[in-house]
């Protein structure tokens, strides 16, 4: 598809989770109704490249593209195991297949619209307006919202630690009564650390069906046949030997506080996990990227430049200790996350994910850990401050 028009007022770089929902978002709001936008993404955008969960309260505008949804869960340590209803809270799981179905807007009726699939090469930023450098030419706007997230601007950094959230899962199919459909295991410490934070997470799609995520917080990436020996070896534990791989699920989110806002003009904005939008404790990014988009559409409408848009906050300082603190003792990751879910009720814990907790609450959840721990916190604490 060509897009003869080179200038618009907002341009969306990337036709992932974070572009499509901001895109969603000005396409239902009238106040954008006279913009002119374009989105650029390079692939054609239809397969199940990632499979997206969150927790929600109630009903969702994804509902209606949910795989599954469960209202159980349980937490594994390696001494302890807790099974919790996860009320008022629901897990989700989205399927990105079906998201991009219902979200990329090919053949969109708006005239106010463009899609051009083009390879972005780079993006230029004058005094009042971004200039998108493309492989089917050069386009301007004086909005330019870019989701090309670049690995390079964290390994080129020492202030602040980055970890990945990194992992390998199989959907598999295993014989009638292989797992409870009605619950997930959220996290499931109880397997060889091997000197860092490694997990299972299960998400069972019927008794016969789960995805089975190999997972560690870690920083260094494992070879591929480390992950799935770790799958293979858990399958065997809850004594599932007779399965068949029906799909396989890979990914590598970063987990950092590092200042990616520093990196937007006036006229230039990252979103997404370009745009720090992932929460840098655990990955999640689904859920963060629709919170920030609400806050950007109103945003927008104050006409103020792009780079006054802000996106720390208390969370974030938090975020980075805890992430000082499981770079460090990485081998301690699952101490710290069973000693939260021991000494929490689960909702706090996901409100606090949330970002949505008062300061009372959040010194409950820090007095949590044990006296040693929060010893490794103060000292993290006071080595950011002075
Ligand atoms: C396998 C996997 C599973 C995940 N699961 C979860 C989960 O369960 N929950 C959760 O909260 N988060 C999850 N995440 C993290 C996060 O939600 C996703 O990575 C999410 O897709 C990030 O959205 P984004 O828009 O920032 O990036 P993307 O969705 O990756 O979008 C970026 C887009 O830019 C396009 N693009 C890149 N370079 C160019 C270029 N040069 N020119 C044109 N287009 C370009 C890409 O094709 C892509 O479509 C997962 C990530 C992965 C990889």
């Amino acid at each position: 598809m060509s897009v003869k028009k080179k200038q618009f007022d907002y341009i969306i770089c990337g036709g992932g989770a974070a572009g499509l929902l901001l895109l969603q978002a000005l396409r239902e709001d009238s106040f954008f109704a006279e913009k002119q936008i374009l989105l650029i993404e390079k692939e054609t955008k239809n397969s199940d490249d990632r499979t997206w969960c969150f927790w929600e309260a109630a009903e969702g505008k994804f509902d209606v593209l949910l795989t599954k949804k469960w209202q159980q869960a349980i937490f594994a340590g390696s001494q302890s195991k807790i099974a919790f209803n996860l009320h008022p809270f629901q897990y989700k799981m989205l399927r990105s297949g079906a998201f991009y179905h219902h979200y990329f807007p090919e053949n969109s009726p708006e005239q106010n619209f463009h899609f051009l699939q083009a390879e972005i090469k780079t993006l230029e930023t004058k005094a009042t307006f971004t200039e998108v450098y493309t492989d089917q030419g050069v386009f301007s706007a004086n909005h330019v919202f870019s989701s090309l997230f670049d690995p390079e601007l964290l390994k080129n950094q020492f202030k602040y630690p980055v970890l990945q959230q990194h992992f390998i899962g199989w959907f598999i199919q295993a014989p009638e009564g292989s797992f409870n459909p009605e619950e997930i295991i959220f996290m499931d410490f109880d397997i060889p650390q091997k000197n860092e934070t490694r997990f299972l997470y299960v998400l069972p799609l019927s008794d016969q069906k789960a995805l089975v995520e190999y997972t560690l917080f870690s920083k260094e990436l494992l070879t591929k046949e480390e992950y799935e020996n770790g799958i293979r070896a858990y399958l065997l534990k809850i004594n599932i030997t007779d399965y068949t791989i029906e799909e396989k699920e890979q990914g590598t989110i970063p987990m950092s506080c590092y200042p990616f806002q520093s990196a937007n003009r006036s006229s230039l904005l990252h979103i997404g996990t370009a745009g720090g939008w992932t929460k840098a404790s655990t990955g999640f990014t689904f859920k963060k990227t629709q919170r920030e988009i609400r806050r950007l559409i109103s945003f927008l409408k104050t006409g103020q430049p792009l780079n006054a848009f802000q996106i720390k906050n208390r969370f974030w300082f938090y975020d980075l200790l805890f992430l000082d603190v499981l770079e460090k003792y990485n081998h301690k990751g699952s101490e710290l996350f069973s000693r939260m879910f021991d000494k929490n009720p689960p909702v706090r814990i996901f409100r606090f994910l949330d970002e949505k907790t008062t300061f009372g609450e959040e010194l409950l959840v820090l007095s949590s850990f044990s006296i040693k721990q929060i010893g490794w916190f103060l000292a993290a604490f006071f080595k950011r401050i002075f």
